[in-house]
């Protein structure tokens, strides 16, 4: 799996601190930089028959098709894809026009994830959004007359803009927008962005986590009736629209980070991360070097990955496999937290496998972090 990370945004969101600038004058060597890198990790990957390739960000929609079209082109030169690969292209509501999707459409990108967020006003204007609610419906119905089935939309519940009825709103759209997956996630007041100054200043009250809970539960439910699997803890689909790239993680597949701040991780031991800097980023290609720091996982760090990212899933945890990871020692530590986190019903033990219970879904990062190993 390959993710290439666009690094532009028009605007900056009220509640985001992901890496991008919001000047495009570094737009074409960033292109070029990105290419090279292509080029310079052509063997990172053992597996080079890839089933997902993610354009993800910032907001790569910014991107003119004959771009994004460029990196596609500098990937199949290294890669083969698989003949039922997942393309994914992420997109803003405002920049799917008529004459963009036309071009996109006859591309190889055969699945667009929508950072819709909200169809109600209020939200998207404290979100500082560059779409409004109108551009959040008519762009899923125009992709959808291109010929995009495969659309994903991002969902943000508990904000303070909104209410429980106006969450049944929004999910009555995408309901009703005929949308086969969806991604949602509550919102949280992360450092170093306008929401929390405004928190801080008292402008705008923090979400309200026991509101958060009960619109998440709503959620689970209203979607399942609704013919959706909620198969991770953030994500629902229709059957046969599991996102094949989230899958990739949480499988622990091996995956290549391209772009500023972009991750890997080689299916084993070994991560690394790109520079979060657009600038410094294109001078180090420049330079034939791979900006990038890496790191090898310990066995105590394996460990709590895989605890993090499998109980977050419908599927859970294998259990043989996660005992083969780390030695008899660390695993009876281990059995520990596991056994009193059964024992107390956070956690089930089925056909090999350990899960959530889904009533204790939304406190999973929490039950999860409990078992960690220190
Ligand atoms: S468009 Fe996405 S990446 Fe860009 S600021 Fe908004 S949330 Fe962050």
């Amino acid at each position: 799996m390959i993710y290439i990370h666009i690094p532009f945004c028009k605007q900056k969101c009220s509640y985001c601190n992901f890496h991008f600038s919001t000047s495009l004058n570094l737009k074409d060597e960033m292109i070029s930089a990105m290419a090279k890198e292509i080029n310079l990790r052509q063997n990172e990957l053992e597996n080079k028959t890839l089933k997902s390739l993610y354009f993800g960000g910032g907001t790569p929609s910014l991107l003119k098709v004959d771009d994004l079209k460029f990196l596609i082109d500098e990937v199949l030169k290294y890669h083969t894809f698989d003949p039922n690969i997942e393309i994914t292209l992420e997109a803003n509501p405002d920049d799917l026009s008529q004459s963009f999707l036309k071009e996109l459409s006859n591309t190889e990108f055969n699945r667009l994830s929508i950072g819709t967020q909200s169809f109600f006003e209020p939200d998207l204007k404290m979100m500082n959004r560059a779409h409004n609610s109108e551009e959040a419906e008519s762009s899923i119905k125009r992709a959808q007359d291109f010929g995009f089935e495969n659309i994903s939309i991002d969902l943000i519940y508990g904000s303070p803009t909104s209410n429980m009825k106006i969450w049944k709103e929004n999910l009555q759209k995408t309901i009703d927008l005929k949308v086969p997956h969806i991604s949602s996630y509550a919102l949280t007041v992360e450092p170093q962005t306008a929401l929390h100054q405004w928190v801080l200043s008292n402008k705008i009250v923090k979400p309200n986590e026991s509101e958060q809970n009960e619109e998440f539960y709503f959620m689970s439910g209203f979607l399942k009736e609704n013919g959706f699997e909620h198969y991770e803890i953030s994500n629902f689909a229709k059957p046969g629209f599991h996102s094949k790239h989230n899958s990739a993680y949480w499988n622990y597949n091996e995956y290549l980070g391209i772009g500023p701040s972009a991750h890997s991780y080689n299916g084993r031991t070994k991560r690394s991360w790109n520079i979060a800097n657009n600038s410094k980023y294109i001078q180090e290609i420049a330079s034939n070097k791979l900006p990038l720091e890496t790191e090898i996982l310990s066995e105590k760090e394996q460990f709590n990955e895989m605890v993090m990212i499998g109980l977050r899933t419908i599927w859970g945890m294998n259990f043989p496999k996660l005992k083969q990871k780390i030695s008899e020692e660390l695993f009876q530590k281990a059995e520990i937290s596991i056994n009193q986190k059964l024992a107390d019903g956070f956690l089930v033990l089925e056909n090999d496998f350990l899960k959530i219970p889904e009533k204790h879904w939304f406190l999973s990062d929490g039950i999860a972090s409990d078992l960690f190993l220190v």
